[in-house]
């Protein structure tokens, strides 16, 4: 029935024609927002264009304006570069191509264009929509366009998406496809690492970025890098040569075997003399005696396959610019979709494209602070927090606490391990050790707490923790005063002389906090600042937006997704339902959902009932009626582990094998522990890196006050440093933050039970997972 009405031609005519194109350099990404924005506006009721070739293909116009369908998209979230092709054309830079341009969409109707491209490609587009109006009268002076065409489309809309690898863009804290370069990068390091390790060799890594330190700045965190070069921040001193000879013999004195320096293409010295990777390689070998060797990444870093963090940001943009589209008014002026404070908005885009320029300008007039300032907020954040975290002693004499102020702070793991728990506790180590503290490791937990199995951490001990997967402390899920003695926890304490105490881990965690502090009233030595750093794939501890372990976790439900999916399409009539964790959380299942591009998401927040089952038979039905039989594909349900006891992953895939008839089956997949991934992700181990810091912050902010007092009373050091409320808290991810909340102000928002915040902002991307798939359109009430 469905197919006679499509036949007969009943829908009606699309109100709207928009196209997309892709320009400058490619991005992992940007087929992903090619794919939403196709399907977005389709299921708004528009028809939508792809323009192939960038604005080559809009100056050449014909085949290379192609209407979409929604199966033309089928497939592309996982393929990395752009399938629609990108090009650098030049007639697009002339007035006279952009004349071209204007007659050939105006020929078939588009006067609505979103363009996923760098700065360049985003100010050839501001530039052919104010030249729009002039373009439209002289088609219709020249009868190139029909008046009644002229009249229609006198305006043209433009909404620009950032696809870029070096997140060079200001205004946005992260652009379509550099976190994907960024897993490259690392990738590449990680393995360097384990040859110069053997043969105690030094590497210089040459990364992209002409103007822009972010990939090389990233990587350097991710990857616990010796010594990074920017363009934004010189070395601070004239010359750098001795600085860099001075940290890498420092750090080998310490007993590294390895030495990584890593270097974006346009890193410059003070006085804006590009600094090269074939002199650091000699500077190395010849003042130090360093054997050393150049890596240059190259086109490697163009990403392939995007990451999932990517995959995200990619569709939900997209759908973003699709609404901007379709809201947008002739005179307000064309708008970027960005990404700021985790959250998707937009700006103006050429105020973004002037900041943007601004930078390379600063950078030009050597006015490096200003540079620093006009990237994302984080990034002069990020550029302290690698200093501080891997330069050994790097620092004025002011970094160094004074004696009295310096505490032992007891590092601990809890719950299930989590991508990020080892770079976490590297950097607070080694953060801890620079500011003059003591850093203690403990054990397995809190029952390793109570059995005394602590140990004095060591700057060296923790070398290569960043890239550690699992827990080197080891971790279990017992929690003080529930599984394991208060009183023997609070003796630990006080005899171990611990002034601080720092848990990474998941809900467990925050149970931890909730009891200590509870406790704090019979067992002074727990009057000490204790927080909660959230480290769960399930991401479901109040105070953040993200735990460490959810990207990778997402990573590793994406990889074995895709590979799933491919066995799926190769069967051609197959529904995978694939179980992932989360509690009762369904954060995995939504984010993964959006990046596996899944058919549909069972999780806890909605949780199952036979009807929504019946409604979701159907709308299979109706896609597998709809596919060409030959060419049918293979489709995925990721469904949470604790969503029902009734509606298990068997029994729903039972229910779709028998209900799908001839026209599909289905299988299971449990992907159970894989989800906590191997490696660490390169978001996890920067989001580690800079959470760990804020940690010991918060630390030395609760016990600095009683310390002072206890110095200046010359007490010596109290037992009980602080009774402030705010003492006992979770350091967690807010928008672009790193902020601590105290488990006081957390409690009224946490469903102790379900274990959970009790709202999520994830949850509002959960209706585009069910959108993307077609819900809506390929019923067989549609
Ligand atoms: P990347 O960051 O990867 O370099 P980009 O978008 O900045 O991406 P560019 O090569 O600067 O890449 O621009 C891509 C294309 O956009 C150009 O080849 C040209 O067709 C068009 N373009 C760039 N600047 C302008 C402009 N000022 N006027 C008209 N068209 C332009």
């Amino acid at each position: 029935e469905y197919k006679k009405r499509k036949e007969s031609g009943e829908h009606h005519p699309p109100p709207r024609k928009i196209a997309i194109l892709t320009s400058g350099g490619d991005a992992p990404g940007m087929n992903a927002c090619v794919r939403a924005v196709v399907r977005y506006g389709i299921s708004k009721g528009c028809a939508m264009y792809a323009v192939y070739e960038g604005y080559q293909g809009l100056v050449d116009g014909g085949n290379q304006i192609r209407l979409m369908d929604w199966k033309s998209v089928r497939g592309w979230m996982r393929v990395g570069g752009t399938s629609i092709g990108t090009a650098r054309c030049k007639p697009f830079q002339t007035s006279e191509g952009r004349l071209k341009a204007a007659e050939n969409l105006i020929k078939e109707g588009i006067d609505s264009i979103i363009v996923c491209g760098g700065d360049g490609s985003l100010t050839g587009a501001d530039v052919f929509r104010s030249e729009w109006p002039s373009h439209v009268e002289n088609l219709k002076k020249n009868d190139r366009i029909t008046t009644e065409q002229a009249e229609q489309h006198k305006h043209l809309t433009i909404v620009g998406l950032v696809g870029s690898i070096d997140n060079d863009m200001s205004s946005t804290d992260i652009t379509i496809g550099a976190v994907t370069s960024l897993h490259r990068i690392c990738e590449a390091v990680d393995s360097i690492n384990t040859t110069a390790m053997s043969h105690s060799r030094a590497f210089v890594v040459e990364v992209m970025g002409r103007h822009c330190g972010w990939l090389a700045l990233m990587a350097g965190i991710a990857t616990g890098a010796d010594f990074v070069f920017i363009p934004e921040r010189p070395p601070g001193e004239e010359d750098w040569r001795p600085r860099l000879c001075d940290v890498a013999q420092r750090h080998r004195q310490m007993g590294k075997r390895k030495t990584i320096i890593i270097v974006a293409e346009g890193a410059l010295d003070t006085s804006l003399k590009p600094i090269k990777s074939e002199e650091i390689k000699d500077i190395l070998t010849e003042r130090l005696g360093i054997d050393t060797r150049v890596t240059t990444l190259g086109h490697v870093q163009r990403g392939g396959s995007p990451c999932a963090s990517d995959r995200i940001l990619a569709t939900i943009q997209s759908v973003e610019a699709v609404r901007a589209v379709l809201t947008s008014k002739p005179d307000t002026p064309s708008p970027l979709i960005i990404s700021r404070n985790n959250q998707i908005t937009s700006t103006s885009l050429m105020k973004a494209v002037e900041l943007t320029h601004e930078v390379a300008k600063a950078i030009g007039e050597k006015k490096f602070a200003r540079a620093m300032e006009l990237r994302d907020p984080q990034f002069a954040e990020e550029f302290d927090a690698f200093t501080a975290s891997t330069i050994l002693d790097d620092f004025s004499e002011n970094f160094v606490l004074p004696k009295h102020q310096r505490i032992r702070v007891g590092i601990l793991h809890i719950g299930a391990p989590s991508g990020g728990m080892n770079a976490a506790t590297r950097t607070a180590v080694r953060y801890a050790h620079n500011r003059g503290h003591h850093p203690v490791l403990i054990y397995n937990g809190f029952s390793g707490l109570v059995r005394g199995t602590i140990e004095d951490a060591t700057w060296i001990g923790v070398d290569g923790w960043t890239s550690h997967g699992g827990s080197e402390l080891g971790t279990n899920r017992d929690v003080p005063g529930i599984d394991v003695d208060m009183g023997m926890v609070a003796y630990q304490i006080q005899k171990n002389k611990i002034q601080g105490l720092m848990i990474i881990g998941g809900f467990e965690g925050f149970s931890s906090l909730v009891e200590l502090e509870k406790a704090r009233q019979h067992y002074p030595s727990l009057c000490i600042p204790i927080c909660h750093l959230p480290a769960t794939i399930s991401n479901n501890v109040p105070g953040t937006d993200y735990s460490l372990g959810t990207d990778t976790s997402l990573n590793a439900i994406v990889s074995a997704c895709d590979a799933i999916g491919q066995s799926a399409r190769s069967s051609r009539r197959r529904v995978f339902v694939v179980e992932v964790q989360g509690g009762k959380s369904g954060y995995l299942a939504v984010e993964g959902g959006i990046a596996c591009s899944a058919n549909t998401v069972y999780i806890p927040e909605e949780g199952i009932s036979l009807s929504r089952l019946q409604s979701d038979v159907k709308h299979l039905l109706a896609l597998y009626f709809d596919d060409d039989p030959d060419m049918s594909e293979g489709r995925i349900i990721l469904r949470t582990e604790d969503v029902s006891e009734t509606y298990t992953t068997d029994v729903i895939s039972n229910i779709l094998k028998d209900e799908g008839h001839r026209l599909f089956d289905s299988r299971t997949a449990i992907l159970g522990h894989i989800q906590q991934g191997d490696t660490p992700s390169p978001l996890d181990r920067i989001r580690a890196t800079r959470s760990a810091i804020k940690c010991i912050e918060f630390m030395e902010f609760h016990s600095s006050e009683a310390l002072d007092k206890a110095y200046l009373s010359k007490q010596g050091t109290p037992i009980e440093l602080t009774q402030c409320e705010d003492s006992v808290a979770v350091v967690g991810i807010w928008g672009a933050d790193v902020r601590s909340n105290s488990v006081k102000s957390l409690l009224p928002v946490t469903d102790m039970k379900n274990r959970k915040p009790r709202s999520a902002w994830w949850f509002e991307h959960r209706p585009l997972v069910d959108l993307l798939a077609g819900r809506g359109l390929f019923t067989p009430e549609a």
